[in-house]
């Protein structure tokens, strides 16, 4: 089996920077103790990977953190995140301030995953209407490329 490395952490500013994979090896429980004045800000932009341990461990922080009244706050979630957080209600709960979603431009045929600001796009997205976001080959409009009831079903915790 080819190594998958481990979990990574920094920091900028007052996130932790998480990237790589999560699973048993991660240890998530110990990143609340990493939390500042009940808040723990998490930046999920670069997880490659959650396996069925990291989901199990994932929804135990969650619990711990609601029982030690710590609000966590994700930013940048990765797509591997979303699509836990969209087939496992238990693992959803914490407020999800910004992530990624594919997009695909039709005049050039450009795929990226682009950055969504939930905040500023929450009405948008609870109607499943994502905004559209420039193409960094082209400059067209590039459009959500997945199914908007599937992917943003997370959103509804
Ligand atoms: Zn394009």
């Amino acid at each position: 089996m080819k190594s998958r490395g481990r979990m990574q952490i920094g920091s900028k500013g007052e996130a932790l920077v998480i990237s790589g994979p999560i699973d048993e090896s991660s240890r998530l429980l110990e990143l609340l103790d990493r939390s500042r004045d009940g808040r723990l800000v998490l930046d999920l932009g670069g997880v490659t990977f959650i396996n069925s341990l990291g989901v199990r461990d994932w929804i135990r922080m969650q619990a711990a953190a609601q029982r030690a009244g710590i609000a966590i706050e994700l930013h940048r979630v990765a797509e591997p995140v979303i699509h836990q957080l969209n087939m496992i209600i238990a693992t959803r709960g914490a407020r999800v301030a910004s992530f990624f979603a594919p997009y695909a431009c039709d005049r050039c045929g450009r795929e990226d995953s682009l950055l969504i600001d939930a905040i500023a796009h929450a009405r948008a997205l609870a109607q499943l209407s994502p905004p559209t976001m420039p193409c960094a080959e082209c400059g067209a409009d590039m459009a959500f490329n997945d199914f908007p009831e599937r992917y943003f079903s997370f959103l509804s915790v």
